[in-house]
């Protein structure tokens, strides 16, 4: 029996087809009528049947008791846990539990809809996940620029002519905040149609390869640049805020602070040499259809929260924010962004969203 499914190993959520015969699994591959993934899958996916199979998986639950673990019932399980849950926040208050979310948790619907509200209930401060290694600078820079830690704005690959990416490697991680299966074709698509792809990182990665140029950027120094190419956007008069006109708080602000960061000035410290930066703010203001992106390289970094928040004030005074082509805010799939409520009317109303510079503030 064939049976489509999803698979939950990584963001890129490829549509595959497991042939199975009762519990064996015959062969899993990629469903060429799945329209977000078209066939694609990585050997990760290929290899979930070794998982499915591997005489050491875990299939009940184990209580150790010293050294030893032995099986136990589902529901002794959840008793003990519940009793340790309940000693742990008698002993130490309720931020003695600390909280873990594996990337598992995102990419199934029954633990996000069921992990999130049972975190929430337990009311502790300290929850972890895999955003708290990579991702929170983009969260916080959401929060203070769009209201909500969730609305995180995406290239919008299919339509864009212009990708400049800073600090990813999308070729190897498959796409990370964006969910892109396949980002080998979908590059590749992007300089067939003419576009130019631009990334901007340390190392000559597996992206920069594919990519039309490389700029080595010495590392932990993007916040830098990206006010460098904000210079030059106000100083030569290329600020376009399209629909937002009228709508983004304190832009005077912003002009001012990136005033002192001319491409001349942080040159040294970037390794970017001045004629660059100025080809390629010149380049991505002028562009209709272009967008900025940053990811895991720009969140470890001493200046993380300020390169992801100067990300997206680029695509916004360049009007590549929520534009075809350009980074764009996603409509929810469900009522409310991540289940909670409070920021379902930011979501709803994004469009009229009065957009801070955080720096301001
Ligand atoms: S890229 Fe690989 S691991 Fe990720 S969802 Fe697709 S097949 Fe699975």
């Amino acid at each position: 029996m064939v049976r489509t499914a999803t698979c939950p190993l990584c963001e890129a959520s490829c549509g595959i087809l497991v042939d199975t015969d009762g519990e064996r699994i015959r062969s899993i591959r990629g469903d060429e009528e799945d329209p977000f993934s078209r066939g694609y899958i990585c050997p990760k996916a290929a290899a979930l049947a070794d998982l499915h199979d591997d005489p050491d998986r875990i299939r009940t639950p184990l209580i150790r008791e010293g050294a030893n673990w032995r099986e136990a019932s589902w529901e002794e399980a959840l008793d003990r846990a519940a009793d340790g849950l309940v000693r742990v926040r008698k002993k130490h208050g309720r931020d003695g539990v600390a909280i873990y979310y594996g990337n598992p948790v995102a990419h199934n619907l029954g633990l996000m809809t069921h992990a999130l509200p049972f975190a929430r209930m337990l009311r502790t401060r300290n929850v972890y996940s895999a955003s708290s290694a990579d991702q929170l600078p983009q969260m916080v820079a959401a929060l203070r620029m769009f209201g909500h830690l969730a609305l995180i704005p995406v290239p919008d690959l299919e339509r864009t002519d212009y990708f400049l990416i800073f600090g990813a490697n999308p070729v190897v991680s498959n796409g990370s905040l964006m969910t892109a299966p396949d980002m080998k074709s979908r590059l590749r698509a992007i300089r067939d149609r003419g576009g130019r792809i631009i990334v901007v990182d340390p190392r000559r990665t597996e992206t920069a390869e594919a990519a039309d140029e490389h700029v080595a950027i010495r590392p932990g120094t993007d916040a830098l640049l990206l006010a460098a190419m904000l210079h030059v956007v106000f100083a030569e008069g290329w600020v376009r805020l399209g629909r937002f006109e009228g709508r983004v708080a304190h832009i005077d602000a912003l002009a001012h602070l990136v005033r002192l960061y001319s491409p001349e000035r942080v040159a040294r410290r970037t390794g970017v040499a001045p004629d660059v930066t100025r080809r390629i703010a010149g380049e991505f203001a002028r562009m209709t259809r272009a967008a900025c992106y940053g990811r895991v390289g720009l969140c470890t970094q001493k200046h993380g929260t300020l390169a992801s928040w100067l990300v997206q004030a680029l695509n916004l005074v360049t009007g590549h924010l929520d534009e075809v082509g350009g980074m764009m805010l996603t409509t929810p799939a469900g009522k409310s962004v991540f289940g909670n409520p409070a920021a379902e009317p930011v979501a709803r109303s994004i469009g009229t969203a009065v957009i801070v510079p955080a720096a301001s503030r």
